[in-house]
């Protein structure tokens, strides 16, 4: 099975699928699954009044959590440090740049905002600090540089902040059903004529 096997319709039936059967999969120590996490994190972009783009990013910001099930067996589901570039990768080519960019940035982003933003950090909930520590603690000044000249900062940062706020226990989202023709949209617009 290579990558470029799959329809619009099909990676979303996939994304649906995992969803599914491992979206009562614990989030790294947080108070909500990942299934929770993830649709928490579509609401909040969806309340924004967001564009669809965003929403789909949001929505699918951890998928590198489960690169696993779109045939890539040389990475390891579960904790590993780089769910960013993970999920980039197996999103490239069936979303556009935006949502690839800002679930590869997502993890940077946090750094960047506990480097630039005083109040950030202690709105992070604890398991998000320790693997923040994990993922190179706060960016130093060369690297806030770097991450500024990125065209999609500003829309990954917003990633992020939905990010930190869908940990909540309890909150009722629509389940994944609903954002399924979002998505299909999305990816459609961002698949290769012909
Ligand atoms: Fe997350």
């Amino acid at each position: 099975m290579t990558k470029s096997s799959y329809t619009s319709d099909a990676i979303v039936a996939l994304i649906g699928d995992i969803f599914l059967r491992r979206g009562a999969d614990s989030y790294l120590g947080e108070q909500v699954t990942m299934s929770e996490h993830m649709l928490q994190a579509a609401l909040l972009a969806e309340r924004e009044g967001a564009g669809e783009d965003m929403v789909a990013a949001a929505l699918l910001h951890d998928i590198g959590h489960y690169t696993s099930e779109f045939g890539e067996n040389s990475f390891a589901d579960g904790i590993d440090n780089h769910h960013d570039a993970a999920g980039a990768r197996v999103l490239e080519g069936y979303f556009p740049p935006v949502v690839v960019e800002c679930v590869r940035l997502h993890v940077a982003a946090k750094r960047y905002l506990c480097a630039t933003d005083p109040h950030y950090f202690s709105r992070l909930s604890p398991a998000s600090v320790h693997t923040m520590t994990l993922q190179g603690g706060p960016m130093d000044a060369r690297e806030v540089a770097v991450f500024a000249q990125n065209p999609f900062h500003l829309p990954a940062i917003r990633v992020r902040i939905w990010d930190e706020g869908s940990k909540i226990a309890g909150v009722a989202t629509p389940p994944f059903a609903y954002y399924a023709p979002l998505l299909r949209r999305v990816a459609m617009r961002a698949a290769k004529p012909g």
